[in-house]
């Protein structure tokens, strides 16, 4: 068999993927690579397609947080810049902070079934427990929104350019591997 790309060469392996043939300046070239073997240009170039657009996903979607996270934290500081109202200006600019902070307060496998033990052995209102617990998650969840929500601002602008520079550089080598 000869290299695919190189109709001149032998072949010396085959890609890890769809078997064409490959010789030694194509396997030398190879980006990625499919059960530890190298690949042929077409499936570097769908595998360097597949990651662009999972990152340009990620970037989409991270505009669209970071988006809302600063929307209502400038709305809440207009809120208590303009009425002193603080209670609602924390709860306004915690709200984009509130999915994080939802999913920080929740409670281990562990922590529920030894709550479970406990209401056996206790006995007494297990919903009024619950109801409880629920209360405090909420107030929790509130008032740790409004710490996440900058923090998770930095965060994401941080990942965002960190992810356009990855952008960048999976562009180049699709080009690379587009000749
Ligand atoms: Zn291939
Ligand atoms: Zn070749």
């Amino acid at each position: 068999m000869n290299c695919y790309y190189h109709q001149e060469r032998a072949a010396v392996a085959q890609c890890g993927k769809c078997g064409k043939g490959l010789c030694q300046e194509c396997i030398d070239k190879t980006e990625y690579t499919f059960d530890e073997k190298a690949m042929c240009r077409d499936c570097n170039r769908q595998t360097i397609d597949f990651l662009l657009e999972d990152d340009k996903k990620e970037k989409n979607k991270l505009i669209i947080k970071s988006a809302i996270i600063l929307v209502c934290l400038i709305i809440g500081l207009t809120i208590y810049l303009s009425t002193q109202d603080a209670f609602t200006a924390i709860v306004i600019c915690g709200i984009g902070g509130i999915p994080t902070a939802w999913k920080l307060t929740k409670r281990s496998d562990r922590e529920k079934a030894l709550d479970d033990i406990d209401d056996r052995l206790s006995d007494d209102g297990g919903l009024f427990n619950m109801l409880i617990r629920g209360i405090i998650r909420v107030v929790l969840v509130v008032a740790f929104g409004a710490v996440a929500a900058p923090i998770l601002l930095i965060i994401n602008t941080v990942r965002f350019f960190k992810l356009k520079k990855e952008i960048e550089r999976l562009e180049q080598q699709s080009i690379n591997f587009s000749y």
